[in-house]
């Protein structure tokens, strides 16, 4: 049996993990089908989890980089706007690296109303003042060597 499927469950986690992939430009750099590479999205999934199969050949520390990403994305989609404190503009320069990332992801991801809570969100995140710290929010786990 293949661990390849197709069509992808289209649950919003996975939704977010493949635009993800799309934002970092997955398809093209690491992913060996060529039927990505075309579409210039990512078509395929493995069967029992759902992950995007551009996931599994990225090292550990990029692929560190590609989960924090997705984990942003949707606590922006979910939380995003719902306080002044939910603005995801961190003082962390790197932090907000990912942060903005994760705004293209999740802005690439959402449709019709929640695109239009989105922008209020991104609105309210816009008059954030620029990163002042270097490095990544000291409460995220490092990535790996
Ligand atoms: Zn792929």
């Amino acid at each position: 049996m293949s661990d390849f499927a197709r069509p992808y469950l289209d649950k919003p986690s996975l939704l977010l993990m493949r635009r993800t992939a799309e934002v970092l430009d997955l398809p093209h750099t690491v992913c060996r089908r060529r039927s990505c590479r075309r579409a210039n999205r990512c078509r395929w999934s493995f069967r029992e989890t759902g992950m995007p199969c551009c996931r599994a050949n990225l090292t550990p520390s990029r692929r560190w980089g590609f989960d924090a990403i997705v984990d942003l994305a949707a606590r922006m989609r979910d939380n995003g706007g719902r306080s002044e404190a939910m603005t995801y503009a961190s003082r962390h320069a790197d932090e907000r690296l990912l942060e903005n990332l994760a705004v293209l992801v999740g802005w690439q991801a959402l449709a019709g109303w929640q695109r239009r809570l989105y922008r209020r969100f991104l609105k309210l995140r816009a008059k954030a003042p620029p990163p002042d710290l270097p490095g990544f929010d000291p409460t995220r786990p490092p990535p790996p060597a």
